[in-house]
């Protein structure tokens, strides 16, 4: 099995990132279909195991949040590496453009109400990084959608943002909740080949939206904004992996990697019993055996 380092992929903040220079392809990890249904079926695997510890011990919640471009695949690489976690300590949440009481309120309000419990997993497809990447990208929505006062846009509103957001997730990991950040980085090109395909393939034409093909307009203007999302929220605490995304099993791999790698690193151990309330335990098998005789 070759093996990779999710580290390789940590982009720390302390290291300046440049999405020209982020793969969207990798070597394989495996050398045969058996073997990557092998390993990704070992993940899928320990993420259960683990997600029932996090129950266990019901103290962190855990925050996995998917930012990517048009067809890069984030809805396949969720189904496959959360496949067999128990659908009671998962959850998953699509944030599409905010509605008209939504964009009444600040930014935030709509996901806090999404947050995940203790013991839980909780998935954003998308999230609060829109409001640096497709806001970014057509800054008139703060005027006419987000009605956020001029004077206030007027000072540096995306560095202001950055900080919001950076200082939303210290809060968050300050309170328990852990968050996974992916950007699933897909080619410009590899983009095309799925977009098209969705048109050919009879079968997959719900999927085609006839808006992504003007977003693809704003290519390098999204490139520019990733960039700077990652550059200035990526921290030591809650870094961003970049994963190269032109090449699905091997993205849904990465993902799974880094998923029980973080999981792993809190340390879940199913809480003991004291001897004594495993005697009281162990007295209760009587009790139980006693009311069979009844
Ligand atoms: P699919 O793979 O099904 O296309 P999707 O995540 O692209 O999934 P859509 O409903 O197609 O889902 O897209 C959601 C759209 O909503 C995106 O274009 C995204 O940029 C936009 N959006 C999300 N949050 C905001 C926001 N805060 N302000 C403006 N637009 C937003
Ligand atoms: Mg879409």
């Amino acid at each position: 099995m070759k093996k990779f380092n999710a580290e390789d992929i940590t982009e720390d903040g302390k290291k300046k990132f440049s999405i020209k220079k982020a793969d969207t392809k990798v070597k394989d990890f495996y050398d045969s279909e058996k073997e990557y249904l092998e390993m990704l079926a070992e993940l899928q695997d320990q993420l259960d195991d683990l997600q029932t510890r996090l129950y266990a011990n019901s103290k962190y919640g855990i925050l996995v949040i998917f930012q990517a471009m048009d067809a890069a695949g984030k809805d396949g690489t969720m189904k496959a590496v959360f496949k067999n976690v128990n659908p009671l300590g998962l959850k998953f949440y699509s944030f599409k453009r905010p509605s008209t009481k939504e964009l009444n309120h600040d930014y935030l309000w709509r996901c806090f109400k999404e947050l995940p419990e203790r013991g839980t997993v909780q998935v954003f497809n998308r999230s609060y990084y829109e409001e640096v990447l497709v806001v970014k990208v057509h800054p008139e929505i703060l005027h006419t959608q987000q009605r956020i006062p001029d004077e206030l846009i007027a000072e540096d509103v995306w560095a202001d943002r950055y900080e919001d957001i950076k200082n939303f997730e210290k809060y968050l990991s300050r309170n328990g909740i852990k968050v996974i950040k992916f950007f699933l980085n897909v080619s410009r090109e590899e983009q095309s080949d799925r977009l098209i395909e969705r048109i050919e393939d009879a079968s997959k034409n719900w999927k085609f939206e006839d808006g992504d093909i003007k977003e693809r307009d704003f290519w390098d203007d999204y490139m520019a904004a990733y960039e700077d999302m990652i550059n200035a929220t990526a921290t030591k605490r809650n870094p961003w992996y970049v994963i190269p995304a032109d090449d699905k099993k091997n993205m849904r791999l990465m993902v799974a990697r880094i998923l029980v790698e973080n999981l792993k690193g809190l340390n879940l151990e199913y809480p003991e019993s004291s001897e004594e309330r495993r005697a009281q335990l162990e007295g209760m098998i009587g009790t139980i055996r006693e009311q069979n005789k009844k």
